[in-house]
């Protein structure tokens, strides 16, 4: 069997509204052989980027044996790495590759493709969904979640108070900060110390992704685990946070962290570390999200996954065989590869509106800026000047 062909399927998954969305696209790669099977597989971290890599990266898989995935991964790596590209966009391309390569492999065996990354720890994926305010978390809830996150800078403490007061202590809280603007490690860890009180999960991208001693220094200040990793790729790009044990939930992207065996590979990293893996999945289609769950069915050290509860309509359109999800749980299919198809006709339906979202231009475009006003802020009330604003769209 040899490599015949590799498409990509770019398509919008913006909300039907403007706002920070709209630049929102999913990516799907479909990888044909010679004897006519197929498989598929999703990529992220700036699709349409994304895309033209993987144009790149095709002719020197054409020919190749699909089912030799380490080493043709290894052959990518070596073909991008000359152009600094092991960060999310080349792990990107490799991630839709090496994800549609299992589906194919799985479907080749006639196994599903937990079944070739060493068999099921549970039949049953752990979910978390998003609620920026109480009414939304109550509603959550009672539709069987137990695990719920919030996030964002502006009025933070007060919301998490007012989210934990309404589903009290038995449902499992999160808070991730991220920005931009992102806090300085000074304010992130007086905001951490005021979320103590709640019981949080974890701690979510406290400060800006790139500076990892800011990070190891609000962990070291803060009593919550520290979560983080969902702009990091490949198993070198979470070995810092993981070896200095900075992080207590390690959170690749299954879109773009490099594929389905470097998920294994970090959650073996973690696992040594005795830290947690709870996969980046807020904007991932699902097909990603499927993979994710194929993975995560055999990671001994699994937490959570977020999930996009009540996503776009799309969502629900362009995939067959939707996951089953109840009490929060999603179910491990058995189907052979992924189990899941993409919708042609659908992808068609939804052309890319854009690539990038520019911020509004009443923003001052700061990155990381302290917090003025403190004494406000932290004590709870709202305020939400200098945060991010989606504005036009490329
Ligand atoms: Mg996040």
């Amino acid at each position: 069997m040899k490599i015949s062909a590799i498409d990509t399927f770019l398509m919008s998954a913006a909300p039907p509204e403007t706002g920070g969305w709209a630049a929102r696209n999913w990516l799907f790669v479909r990888v044909s052989t010679d004897e006519g099977l197929t498989g598929i597989g999703e990529a992220s971290g700036w699709p349409r980027v994304v895309q033209t890599a993987i144009q790149d990266l095709t002719p020197i898989l054409i020919g190749e044996d699909p089912r030799h995935i380490e080493r043709l991964w290894q052959k990518m790596l070596c073909a991008i790495m000359g152009h600094g590209m092991t960060g999310v966009v080349g792990a990107g391309a490799m991630t839709g590759i090496e994800m549609a390569l299992w589906d194919l492999k799985g479907k080749a065996l006639g196994v599903p493709v937990w079944d070739l990354l060493g068999g099921k720890v549970r039949d049953r994926i752990r979910l978390y969904a998003h609620a920026h305010n109480a009414v939304r978390a109550r509603e959550l809830v009672d539709r069987g979640y137990d695990a719920i996150k919030t996030g964002g800078v502006a009025a933070c403490v007060e919301s998490v108070a007012a989210i934990r007061a309404e589903i009290g202590n038995g449902v499992d809280l999160m808070v991730d900060l991220h920005g931009p603007p992102w806090l300085t490690p000074r304010d992130a860890i007086a905001v951490g110390r005021a979320l103590e009180p709640y019981g949080l999960l974890f701690f979510e991208d406290p400060v800006a992704p790139e500076n990892l001693e800011a990070l190891a220094r609000v962990a070291a200040g803060v009593d919550i685990p520290i979560a983080a990793g969902e702009r990091h790729a490949t198993l070198w790009g979470v070995r810092e946070l993981l070896e200095r044990d900075i992080v207590d939930v390690v959170q690749p992207d299954t879109g773009r962290a490099g594929g389905l065996w470097q998920m294994k590979k970090i959650a073996a990293m973690a696992e040594a570390h005795h830290v947690m893996m709870a996969p980046h999945d807020g904007s991932l289609g699902p097909v990603a999200e499927m993979a994710a769950v194929h993975v995560l069915a055999t990671v001994p050290n699994f937490l959570i996954l977020e999930h996009l509860a009540d996503d776009v309509p799309q969502r629900y359109e362009v995939m067959t065989n939707q996951p089953e999800i109840s009490d929060g749980y999603l179910d491990v299919p058995d189907r052979p590869g992924l189990g899941v198809d993409i919708v042609e006709e659908v992808i068609a339906q939804y052309p890319s509106r854009g690539n990038i979202t520019a911020p509004d231009p009443t923003h001052d475009y700061s990155y990381v800026m302290p917090r003025s006003g403190r004494g406000r802020w932290l004590r709870g009330d709202a305020r939400s000047e200098g945060s991010w604003r989606a504005g036009q769209v490329f």
